[in-house]
């Protein structure tokens, strides 16, 4: 980002950001006004502005702690994902996951320690996907993936793969403790070559997560996509329908 690592330092404290950008749009409309001179300087560059609405941009789509797409960015990713579905015809898959007891990790080791432990997740779910699937945070200690083309088949071993990963390596925390964490997970497919919502998506993931955390926790529950085979009955059925267009009156 930016020309010389200035916007890096520009952004790094989201605290700052308002009253930086005000100091410096007030720098280029009143040359007099007394502002620092770091402030002042890189908006004479005219890459500067795109740089500075480049880096709010990644902000605000972003969760601060975990660096992940943030529940904002996730839905508009999730809209987007419907309408390949709906006009593309192609699989995809949505994931949602759940740190179990998570609350027992802060009482036990402290919010701090859970931070910790919300990055190392964050970081192991990013590691195994693709870079074409979105991992974000989707509040607190839940986190959605958007798979894009991803067959019905694979669905269940994908969420396995997630679950083992972070099941396998505890999280080592600031003090030298290691911390086990697991994860249950939800999927569904969004109905192919139909134009479905979010909303309905996602609660169908969820139901699945639910399922999950009754049936134990640290496993994954995938819906079964619903069979598009034509029955014989229907076949028969569309069957006398055509004979019966072709009778004659
Ligand atoms: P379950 O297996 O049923 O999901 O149990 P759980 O303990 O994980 O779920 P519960 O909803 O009871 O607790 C979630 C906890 O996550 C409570 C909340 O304080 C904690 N939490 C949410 N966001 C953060 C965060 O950003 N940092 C830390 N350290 N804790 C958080
Ligand atoms: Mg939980
Ligand atoms: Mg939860």
């Amino acid at each position: 980002l930016g020309p010389s690592g200035a916007l890096r330092r520009f952004i790094a404290d989201p605290a700052q950001i308002t009253s930086n950008l005000v100091q410096s749009l007030r720098a280029e409309t009143t040359p007099s006004a007394p502002v620092e001179r770091s402030v002042h300087r890189p908006v004479r560059d005219p890459a500067w502005p795109q740089a500075v609405i480049d880096g709010l941009c990644d902000l605000s789509s972003r969760d601060a702690l975990t660096g992940l797409v943030n529940r904002r960015q996730f839905g508009i990713a999730l809209d987007r994902e419907i309408d390949r579905v709906a006009r593309a015809g192609e699989p995809a898959l949505v994931l949602m996951a759940d740190i179990d007891h998570f609350k027992r990790v802060n009482d036990t080791h402290g919010h701090a320690a859970g931070d910790e432990v919300l990055k190392a997740v964050a970081q192991r779910l990013q590691e195994c996907v693709r870079p074409m699937d979105t991992v974000a945070r989707h509040g607190g200690e839940e986190f959605a993936i958007i798979l894009p083309n991803c067959a019905p088949a694979f669905g269940l071993a994908v969420a396995e793969r997630i679950r083992r990963r972070v099941e396998q390596q505890p999280v080592a925390i600031e003090g030298g403790a290691r911390v086990a964490v697991t994860i249950s997970l939800g999927g569904a497919f969004a109905p192919q070559w139909v134009r479905s919502t979010a909303g309905l998506w996602l609660e169908r993931a969820d139901q699945q997560l639910f399922r999950a955390k009754q049936e134990g926790r640290n496993r994954a529950c995938i819906e079964q996509p619903p069979q598009s085979q034509v029955s014989a009955e229907e076949k028969s059925l569309l069957f006398s329908l055509t004979q019966f267009d072709e009778e004659p009156e």
